[in-house]
């Protein structure tokens, strides 16, 4: 069977690539899901091109000829929930649960931003001098480059572009190489739902060929990105000295806590679903396990009991607990880490290889392990957690709150004062007590501190601050 070509996306039309590369499934890698036609300098430069020439017709909709672009595209995608959660599952390798749930998520978001167009985001100010009026309004910014990583194919980009859009925004859109058939679909979603030509441009392509070109040309005013810390922190660099807005979301290194005062059942959930949903490939998922002297042997018992009947295997078959890892490289980035904690001193228990062909591997705990092992302070992005055992409720706030990378952070208790004091106490952006650190709302500031996010949170009311820019007005009416 010849599989479908995908290709970049330039001012409304297919912009075919210099090179090929196949989009492999990773429950079963002989399975080509699309192959992408790769873009290069020249795409990232026609794309930005087109991008700029669009804005100024694009800044000078109404909200409500932008809100009903995103309401559309919301509705197309909730629509075929099914059918795209298929897709994701079978390109990136998480549960059919689990994906079609991203993808209502990312209908959810382009219909959240739609009433988002809607809304006042301006204000009137009485002057200080007579006489004199103040408006501060919010104006879009220009150009807004997008590039996302592998682990969120839809709903990452869906809350990056539908801010970038709903405030005037033209977007260049460079989606993770592993994943383009879901960003294709987006995309295309969104330009049928009424978008001009040029205002959402697609580019397919490798970070290291197309970045520079995307992230530094002088048409663009402002890069959202999320990835890896090196790649945020090459961005950042390579824009220094320039005005171009950044927002970065990073790493996540997240601690749950356990508390002898903890409900067993609801730790055990909070930290299975949180370290090893979505393959634990997650940048909120709890890699650390912060466990208290008196809970810790129960915890760590509840938590074999329960992976002892998971199910690892093909992300679309019938009552899998967990897909793949992604692809190969990251297995072998999964298996280096369980060594080196092993080699540090660790119990590993599980982690080993599944299956012969797609890229499965078994859930996997470091036990033993310390807040300065390397598997507690470095993020695996897999289903690895490593469990840190400490005397009392201060060792673990202090336990918790040694991670670099403070994106969330949970603690399970039924003591009211260890749940106030942690939800103050932590260092983390965001805070979940008795549920896991991963899983959050749309309609809220996402983000973290340290080396985990950088420039304004995304997400819910806060995308206002990144995804515009504020005039202040001063007007002196004069009398009648
Ligand atoms: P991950 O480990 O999630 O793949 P990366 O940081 O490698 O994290 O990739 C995240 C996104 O950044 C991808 O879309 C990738 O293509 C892109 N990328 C990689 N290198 C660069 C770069 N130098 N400039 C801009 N984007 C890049």
């Amino acid at each position: 069977m010849t599989s479908r070509v995908l290709a970049s996306v330039v001012a409304g039309a297919r912009y075919a690539g210099s090179a090929e590369q196949p989009d492999l499934n990773p429950s079963d890698p002989t399975d080509v899901v699309a192959v992408a036609s790769m873009g290069d300098l020249d795409t990232a430069v026609a794309a930005v091109d087109a991008a700029a020439t669009a804005f100024p017709g694009w800044a000078a909709t109404t909200p409500w000829q932008r809100a009903e672009v995103l309401d559309r595209a919301g509705s197309e995608v909730l629509a075929r929930a099914d059918e795209l959660g298929d897709l994701l599952a079978r390109e990136e390798g998480k549960t059919l649960a689990e994906a079609r749930g991203e993808v209502v998520r990312a209908g959810q978001i382009l219909k959240y931003f739609a009433g988002v167009a809607l809304q006042p985001h301006g204000q009137a100010v009485d002057s200080v001098r007579a006489g004199v009026e103040i408006t501060v309004t919010r104006e879009p910014l220009g150009v807004v480059t997008v590039i996302t990583p592998w682990n969120f194919p839809i709903a990452i980009p869906a809350w990056k572009i539908a801010p970038a859009l709903a405030f005037g925004n033209t977007v260049v859109f460079k989606p993770a190489e592993l994943v383009p058939a879901s960003a294709w679909e987006l995309v295309d979603i969104l330009n049928r739902a009424g978008l001009p030509p040029g205002v959402l441009n697609l580019v397919l392509g490798r970070g290291s060929q197309v970045g520079s070109a995307l992230t530094g040309h002088p048409s663009v005013a402002a890069v959202t990105f999320t990835g890896s810390v090196e790649t945020g922190r090459r961005i950042l660099e390579a824009l220094a000295g320039r005005s171009t807005k950044v927002q970065l979301e990073l790493g996540g290194k997240n601690p749950l806590v356990v508390t002898d005062k903890a409900d067993l059942g609801v730790a055990v959930e909070c930290l299975v679903q949180g370290g090893f949903g979505s393959t634990g490939q997650r940048c909120t998922a709890s890699s650390v396990l912060v466990a208290t002297d008196g809970i810790h042997d129960a915890l760590v018992a509840g938590i074999r009991s329960r992976l002892a009947g998971w199910r690892v295997g093909d992300a679309r078959a019938n009552g899998i607990d967990m897909g793949p890892v992604v692809d190969a490289s990251q297995l072998e980035q999964d298996e280096r880490y369980l060594a080196i904690a092993a080699a540090e001193g660790a119990d590993v228990i599980g982690g080993r290889r599944l299956g012969d062909a797609g890229h499965f591997l078994e859930p996997a705990l470091a036990l033993g392990a310390t807040v300065d092992s390397t598997i507690s302070r470095e993020e695996v992005f897999g289903p690895v957690v490593s469990v840190v055992r400490v005397a009392d409720y201060e060792e673990a706030v202090a336990a918790a709150n040694a991670s670099t990378m403070n994106l969330s952070a949970g603690i399970c208790t039924t003591n009211l004062a260890e749940a106030a004091h942690f939800r103050r106490a932590s260092k983390a952006g965001m805070v979940m007590v008795n549920l896991p650190t991963a899983g959050v709302d749309f309609h809220v500031p996402f983000g973290g501190r340290g080396e985990s996010s950088h420039g304004p949170r995304e997400q819910g009311t806060a995308a206002v601050e990144f995804f515009t820019t504020s005039k202040t007005s001063y007007l002196a009416a004069g009398r009648p």
